[in-house]
């Protein structure tokens, strides 16, 4: 059992993404203004205390972990979704991306021999013998037959950022790269609405763990964003917060939120808690997502 599996349902997360967060604000020469960095949020789930979703956090073990690269302001973002795959995948790293440094727990991370780490990552971008289709194609079996868990390396930024980083790290330039298949995205896509044409880091986290058989795991992860999601438009929009919502059932009907039925029904948002500069979420439609890459049948965002 992953050593947090029974403390993750806190009001306060203590988790890779969070603990980054904290190290790149102290690191900051000045505060950083995005709007609703201030007072009134959940330090846990960053959003206002009365739509904080930390109860309905659910706890579901993996084997396999995630290693997220991050963009330099990314893990400052409350909309930032890698905190999502944080809460959920016990086995999560963040670190912040470099050009010219690279973290020394990254590279012992990498090369630790119980994990077999992936880069996700369109095909296009990597030599053709560096690209996996399937977790077994990378070692015919070999990784489950010695043992080793998939790490899955998500390089959490804008495209442009992700693209720098696959580029210039040499570090990961002899991993194998984990390369989505269109039919998997359009397959999970089927059961979404939004985000058309953008994948979340948090998405493609899913996928990744559907992909390692970790079916319990992905649909977690993929219920907590749109619960998420729910929450965190219903503050931007100013508008009531449906705790009934498909998201809710589908995230409930995981039996994986030990407290979720405690929480109690909150005040709906409204203009006062909802619109004060300190309280506001940033000026954003959705939470923080990449681009579709260019492997599955989504348009890129223009620059
Ligand atoms: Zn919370």
């Amino acid at each position: 059992m992953p050593p947090n599996f029974l403390t993750s349902v806190s009001s306060h997360a203590d988790h890779a993404v969070s603990r980054l967060r904290s190290t790149r604000l102290a690191a900051s020469s000045k505060p950083y203004v995005a709007r609703g960095s201030g007072g009134g949020r959940c330090a846990g789930c960053r959003l206002i205390a009365s739509h904080c979703i930390c109860a309905l956090r659910p706890a579901v073990p993996t084997r396999a972990g995630v290693c997220l690269i991050m963009g330099d302001i990314e893990a400052l973002k409350p909309s930032n979704t890698g905190w999502l795959i944080a809460d959920v995948v016990a086995d999560t790293w963040a670190f912040g991306w470099s050009r010219t440094a690279v973290d020394p727990a990254l590279v012992a991370l990498l090369a630790d021999p119980q994990w077999q780490p992936y880069v996700v990552f369109p095909a296009e971008y990597a030599s053709p013998q560096r690209v996996v289709a399937d977790l077994h194609a990378a070692t015919g079996n070999a990784a489950d037959a010695s043992g080793k868990r998939p790490l899955f390396v998500l390089l959490d930024g804008t495209w442009a950022e992700a693209r720098k980083m696959f580029r210039k790290s040499p570090y990961l330039d002899s991993l194998p790269v984990l390369s989505l298949h269109p039919e998997q995205v359009s397959g999970y896509r089927l059961r979404r609405s939004a985000h058309q044409h953008h994948f979340c880091t948090s998405e493609v986290a899913a996928l990744c763990l559907a992909l390692a058989g970790e079916t319990r795991a992905a649909d977690a992860l993929a219920a907590w964003l749109d619960v998420f999601s729910a929450h965190y438009l219903s503050v931007k929009r100013h508008q009531p917060l449906d705790r009934e919502s498909e998201a809710h059932q589908r995230l409930r009907a995981l039996g994986l939120t030990p407290l979720g039925s405690a929480l109690p029904p909150a005040a709906p948002a409204t203009a006062a808690t909802a619109a004060s500069p300190d309280n506001s979420l940033p000026q954003e439609s959705s939470p923080e997502c990449l681009p579709a890459p260019p492997s599955v049948p989504c348009p890129p965002t223009p620059p």
